[in-house]
């Protein structure tokens, strides 16, 4: 059996991320333990090489223990809460919030500070529970929505003045057709474009890429919700995608002769996975 294979160019940790993985090792180029507040990085691939690095993974509840040390907070960012606890135990942060996500996070709270007098809404298109919807619902100490869908959208009280915002790693074509209903219901909704400019481009590029190969290798973490999304996105126009966390995963029965193999990932997928996955591919091929 014999197939070519690509790497998508525009694969591989956002900015983001890249940001935040570089100033931890920074960090433990130096010490040899660092603490981070919830996963750096939804691969867990990638977590295990900084683990073994000597970075240690704390739940919010686990870091409210500590006393006197120092902890990173990861691209996603945190509410005001989570530095109020920090500062109040002595412990230096290392903040590597997204550059993208702060500016957002300013913009919810201005809003929410308009609104809330005239008994408006704040409204965010994201995952439930996400580590940058909470940090971002805590500018609006916690109130405001969080949808998941149109028909959840359809669930909103709209006699209120209402503003929208999305998680900025969500699918801006379903952000639109939620804008779209919000609009039609209260036509003054005020709707901020927020999805992260990469993950948007990333789509329409992904989608070229995967039309233009035969199949898909997809890598990413199970708990990535940008993986999610994008993987989606791949079989949307290609059916035979596959998604996989590692080597190990990938079926060679999945792959034909004459294929083009695309690999490409989220944006919590690191570079050198894919090239590994690469490197798996291009012996497959030379030794069948
Ligand atoms: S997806 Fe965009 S906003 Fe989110 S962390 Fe990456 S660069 Fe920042």
């Amino acid at each position: 059996m014999k197939f070519d294979v690509e790497i998508d160019s525009r694969s591989g940790f956002c900015n983001g991320v890249v940001r935040a993985v570089q100033q931890a090792e920074n960090y433990l180029k130096f010490s040899h333990h660092l603490n981070s507040l919830g996963d750096i990085v939804h691969n867990s691939l990638e977590l295990e090489r900084l683990k073994a690095k000597g970075l240690e993974i704390l739940s919010l509840q686990q870091a409210s223990k500590l006393r006197n040390d120092v902890i990173l907070i990861r691209a996603h960012g945190e509410p005001p809460g989570t530095y109020d606890l920090l500062h109040r135990n002595n412990i230096q942060i290392i903040d590597c919030t997204c550059p993208v996500v702060l500016k957002l996070q300013e913009r919810v709270r201005s809003v929410y500070q308009r609104l809330s007098p005239e008994g408006g809404q704040v409204v965010i298109f994201g995952k439930q529970g996400h580590a940058e919807v909470n940090g971002l619902v805590g500018q609006t100490d916690g109130h405001a929505i969080v949808i998941d869908s149109v028909k959840s959208a359809s669930d909103l009280d709209y006699s209120k003045p209402t503003a929208l915002f999305s998680q900025t790693t969500k699918d801006p074509v379903e952000y639109r057709e939620i804008a779209r209903y919000v609009k039609s219901k209260r036509p003054d909704a005020q709707v901020y474009d927020t999805i992260c400019t990469q993950v948007a481009q990333r789509h329409e590029s992904l989608v070229a890429f995967a039309r233009t190969h035969s199949a898909i290798i997809f890598v990413s973490g199970r708990e990535s919700s940008n993986g999610k999304v994008l993987f989606d996105l791949c079989r949307s126009v290609n059916t035979r995608s596959y998604r996989v966390e590692n080597v190990s995963q990938i079926d060679p029965g999945w792959l034909c002769d004459g294929d083009n193999v695309g690999i490409c990932g989220a944006t919590s997928t690191p570079k050198w996975q894919l090239e590994e996955i690469f490197v798996y591919l291009r012996g497959l091929s030379d030794n069948q």
